[in-house]
């Protein structure tokens, strides 16, 4: 006997349950049937994207010192700094989330980097 849902496969005969469809569609319908996603993976997915894209968050001045992150991922574009504060330049974001691998992340400058700097 055929099976009734797709009607390919080989249709498996229950003692209990009758006829039931054949293998591939019972793995279909077990899929179909996953439970939702709960509130966890939203969480996740929340933290992932902020790590994703946390080259795109990094604010070139902190407290007044110029980024190495910033410096690193796009020179000095769109800032104005001096020589000096390039090199006084700190990895000022050690305490924020997705630092560690924020290199793994997209977002960023992709390699477009300047460097310029306001002379003295
Ligand atoms: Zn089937």
């Amino acid at each position: 006997m055929k099976c009734t849902r797709c009607g390919k496969g080989k249709a498996i005969r229950d003692s209990q349950l009758g006829i039931l469809p054949c293998n591939k569609c019972q793995k279909e319908e077990e899929s179909f049937n996953k439970p939702e996603l709960g509130p966890e993976f939203s969480t996740d997915s929340i933290k992932e994207g902020r790590r994703e894209y946390y080259k795109d968050a990094i604010q070139p001045f902190r407290d007044g010192i110029f980024s190495a992150e910033f410096y690193d991922e796009y020179g000095t574009t769109g800032v104005k700094v001096t020589k000096e504060q390039i090199k006084n330049r700190k990895y000022v974001w050690k305490d924020t989330a997705g630092h560690w691998n924020r290199n793994k992340g997209k977002g960023g400058g992709k390699g477009r980097k300047t460097e310029k700097f306001l002379e003295p």
